[in-house]
């Protein structure tokens, strides 16, 4: 059972401290506050722990500081949609929202190679509109001889020019907790000219004491990958993982399972889960083209694969786009069989406005059909 405060409940007031004490009285029931602080209020939520099953909601409802209870009735505590839960299903970070009613596209390189490289790339962006990227620093590696990645050297060159063409959200893949001390360290050193949703891969999405500390953390929001090969349910609790130690600034991303019967893409593409996603959790929810389709094959129409299968997920409802783009593929470092070229870039940009007024329509239709039978 959740308690949401009444906005600005204060900690040290008589009221609050009344209802922290009449629920450290209740027996079998155990507490955790965990507190939001949003640009115009602090959100307040109370979770408690046990059998509330045998709580009366009207109860519940009248102690002091509460303005609402929500019975939680799925599993995802924090993260999941409740019944009678009108909580927000959207977060700020760096002056961008991220909402399950928001899109941004995360076009970028999927390894940081060179200064040259990552200038062209987001001097691309700026000059398409776009304020966010992705970067890779920690690049985790089938081969332990492959190129790992530059790790905390390219840091302060990757900020500064994301800063100098104003570039606010990079998506960096972390595969350790060392990499969010070394991202903090470099964005103070070069003085915070960006932000940095850290990336969670789809190799670590079960790596629970990762989780716990990334989650612990609420500097940075966090990008989880749905593992490769493991349901939706357990990367979903994967993600309740981060919610549950504090950072719920979440979004979940869609890459694709790794079954050869998604031959000849790379990995089968699970966009279908989009609106399951929006539907069970109050995540935003990513899609991740490059890793699903794995190359630039091209169909009969002209069109990439690539750009079918995000055309697919956003007009499902996808709130995020991560991308493999590069100025020089046959240069890239890891994945340049799958990089997008910039000249590409307006035409991939146009085709997600299409994909996505789509959505909206579609959406705005199945409202009149709902009024229509309410009627
Ligand atoms: C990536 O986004 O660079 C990446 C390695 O993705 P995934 O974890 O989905 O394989
Ligand atoms: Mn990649």
């Amino acid at each position: 059972m959740i308690l949401i405060l009444t906005p600005d409940a204060h900690p040290d007031s008589p009221d609050y401290q009344q209802l922290l004490a009449h629920l450290a009285n209740m027996p079998g029931i155990s507490t955790r506050v965990h507190t939001e602080a949003g640009i115009e209020q602090t959100l307040t939520e109370i979770y408690l722990i046990g059998n509330t099953m045998a709580l009366p909601l009207e109860d519940m409802q009248s102690l002091p500081c509460v303005e609402r209870v929500v019975r939680v009735s799925e599993e995802y505590r924090v993260l999941g949609r409740h019944k009678g839960d009108d909580r927000p299903t959207h977060f700020d970070y760096n002056g961008v929202r991220f909402g399950q009613d928001t899109l941004h596209v995360f076009a970028g390189l999927c390894a940081v190679d060179t200064p040259e490289h990552v200038e062209m790339m987001m001097q691309a962006l700026r000059d398409h509109g776009q304020v966010c990227t992705r970067m890779g620093a920690y690049k985790p590696r089938t081969s332990p001889y492959a190129f790992q990645g530059h790790g905390k050297a390219c840091l302060p060159y990757v900020f500064d020019l994301a800063g100098k063409y104003g570039i606010k959200v990079i998506a960096m893949e972390i595969t350790h907790e060392s990499h969010v001390d070394e991202i903090r360290e470099a964005l103070n050193q070069t003085g915070s000219p960006t932000g940095v949703m850290l990336q969670i891969g789809t190799r670590n999405t079960q790596n629970f004491e990762l989780l716990k500390i990334v989650g612990r953390q609420q500097d940075f929001p966090v990008l989880i990958k749905r593992g490769f090969g493991i349901t939706l349910d357990e990367s979903l609790n994967a993600a309740e993982y981060l919610a549950s130690e504090g950072n719920r600034k979440v979004v979940f991303g869609l890459r694709g399972m790794k079954t050869n019967m998604a031959d000849p893409h790379r990995n089968f593409v699970d966009f279908a889960h989009v609106p399951v996603v929006k539907r069970l959790t109050r995540m935003p929810v990513c899609i991740d083209p490059s890793h699903s389709v794995g190359a630039r094959t091209c169909s009969p129409d002209g069109i990439l694969d690539i750009m079918h299968v995000t055309a697919q997920g956003i007009i499902a409802g996808a709130n995020m786009v991560l991308v493999d783009f590069h100025p020089v593929p046959g240069k890239a470092l890891v994945d340049g069989p799958q990089a997008l070229l910039l000249r590409e870039l307006p035409q991939f940009l146009e085709d997600i406005r299409i994909a996505r007024e789509a959505y909206l329509q579609r959406a705005a239709l199945a409202g009149r059909y709902r009024q229509d039978q309410e009627k």
